[in-house]
């Protein structure tokens, strides 16, 4: 089977009752459909599903979806079993299922009619199964949510690193097509080494969302308040407020309540019964608002959320991207409004205490990013999608005036001097500092790495101190987001030198900068000394 062969516009109407492709959807299926490994990055809601769905169902054999999420399979296999008169075009082979349903399965499979089987890794990693998919015609395997293979990936899963080998076994040249809407270069390319794609064709969808407006206000004693301020003023509008703990899920619905404010509460501790009807409550708008924990959200797909506000900061960048991801999905308005204090930074650093170290590392470096993202003045569309991997023109970029830091912004100075004092130090001290001790040396305060290096007999130690360190860590923020600096993912954050960077050494030339946002909370402990 080749793309040549098939109308791929006409199976599209056909299947799924649509006249055009979405975005890069195309590209991907003609490159699924031609037997390449593919690996897919695309926002959520960009329509990935389809990217494998509609070349399963026009090939011979059977394509083995692998997903984490049981609920999420259940759902797909339904809206196929919609668009085909065949009941088993797709099925869900998993722990739950009766011997004769497993039965059924494995005959739709060996009839040739299933043409999508859903298994979760579990199922995948049991003998008798792999057993039985050698047997079979696979046409292609599909790993959905595939940053579930990296320890950085916001959802990392043990099991799903064993897929490679599980594939391997079941056929030797199955093409493997990997999908995921979190995507930071550092998960991308831990995606790829695992499922030994390295190979593959990359499609990756741009992840701004130009109608999403996105600002971060401190966090005080009034937050409540603030947030019932801020609901009044777009009363009638549906939206989702994120807390951390079901506790103040539940303290925050009851406030709001009693302000006249028609919101509901959901988090995993609210029986099943009551979630699906807060949920129901909310998609058919008999409430405006749901004041929720991150278990909302996953599957919802309520097109017109006018507004995300974070009571607190997510752990992580994936997180608050996904999160208010889920706000402006039609196009239209849509705000994202984060509350922010670094002892809420301090509060997720104490939940990671005790946890491995590595994780602990990789904890502290995705928390360093979200304090970076709330204390900058640059764009935060523009430090957001640095984050995700992706240039941004903050001029004539798409959605560029749609942040607070935009519309308000602080005045530039020359920095011209700094970033070369900044850059010679990175070189000076043979780039094994992370930002931490990089302010430190620049400052002139000792810590013992910083001793122990004898960083502090050097000429350029202190040699900044005329500034303060929040005044140097806002500069190597954005000396990062410009490209002349990188940080080491392998060693949690390690600052190096890129070659943009040893240019500006050479041939300095006039860099703008503005200093961070000061949030009245922030207490001396940002920078452990
Ligand atoms: P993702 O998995 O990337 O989050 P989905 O596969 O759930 O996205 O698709 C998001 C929405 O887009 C779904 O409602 C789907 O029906 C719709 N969709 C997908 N492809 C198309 C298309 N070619 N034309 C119109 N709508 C589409």
């Amino acid at each position: 089977m080749s793309s040549t062969e098939i109308d791929l516009h006409q199976q599209l109407k056909k299947y799924f009752g649509f006249s055009q492709f979405k975005g890069l959807q195309e590209q991907v299926i003609t490159s699924i459909v031609n037997g390449h490994n593919t690996f897919v990055v695309m926002p959520t809601g960009g329509g990935k599903s389809l990217c494998y769905q509609l070349p399963a169902l026009i090939a011979d054999g059977t394509a083995i979806v692998v997903s984490p999420l049981i609920a999420l399979m259940k759902n797909q296999v339904d809206a196929i079993r919609g668009i085909s008169s065949e009941h088993g075009v797709a099925h869900v082979l998993n722990s739950s299922l009766n011997k004769s349903e497993v039965k059924q399965v494995k005959e739709d499979i060996v009839n040739g009619i299933t043409k999508l089987l859903y298994v979760a890794p579990e199922s995948l990693t049991k003998e008798e199964n792999v057993e039985f998919l050698r047997s079979v015609e696979i046409s292609f395997m599909a790993v959905d949510e595939a940053h579930c293979i990296s320890e950085w990936g916001h959802d990392f899963r043990p099991e799903y690193r064993n897929l490679r080998q599980i594939i391997k076994r079941i056929g030797d040249n199955i093409p493997i097509i990997g999908l995921t809407a979190t995507a930071t270069p550092k998960v991308q390319e831990d995606i790829l080494k695992n499922l030994g794609i390295t190979d593959a064709n990359t499609f990756k969808a741009s992840f701004n969302r130009p109608n999403l407006y996105y600002e971060i206000r401190p966090k005080t004693k009034n937050v409540d308040a603030d947030i019932i301020r801020f609901v009044k003023q777009n009363e009638g509008k549906s939206g989702i407020i994120y807390c951390l703990s079901r506790k103040r899920v539940e303290e925050l619905a009851q406030t709001l309540q009693v302000n006249g404010v028609s919101a509901v509460p959901y988090h995993a501790g609210l029986d099943a019964k009551t979630r699906v009807k807060h949920q129901d409550m909310f998609i058919m708008e008999d409430v405006d608002v749901v004041v929720a924990t991150i278990a909302f959200g996953m599957g919802i797909d309520k097109p017109d959320v006018r507004f995300v506000i974070h009571h607190d900061i997510p752990k992580s960048l994936e997180s608050y991207y996904q999160e208010t991801g889920r706000a402006g999905r039609d196009g239209g308005e849509g705000h994202c409004l984060a509350f922010y204090s670094y002892k809420d930074i301090e509060k997720l650093e104490k939940f990671m205490s005790g946890k491995p170290v590595a994780e602990q590392e990789i904890g502290h470096a995705l928390l360093q990013e979200v304090v970076g993202y709330a204390e900058t003045s640059m764009s935060r569309r523009k430090f957001l999608l640095h984050y995700f991997g992706e240039e941004f023109d903050e001029e004539t970029g798409e959605g560029a005036s749609m942040d607070d830091n935009v519309q308000n912004p602080k005045k530039k100075h020359e920095a011209q001097e700094d970033v070369e004092l900044l850059l010679k130090v990175v070189k000076e001290t043979k780039q094994i500092y992370k930002a931490k001790e990089l302010v430190n040396t620049l400052i002139g305060k000792a810590n013992a790495l910083i001793l122990s290096h004898k960083t502090d007999e050097h000429v350029l130690f202190g040699k900044g101190k005329d500034k303060d360190n929040k005044y140097w860590m806002a500069l190597i923020r954005q000396v990062l987001v410009a490209g002349m600096l990188r940080k080491d993912i392998e060693t949690y954050g390690v600052v190096k030198l890129t070659d943009k960077g040893k240019e500006y050494l050479k041939a300095p030339v006039s860099f703008m900068m503005t200093e961070d946002h000061i949030f009245n909370s922030i207490t001396e402990s940002e920078i452990k000394i």
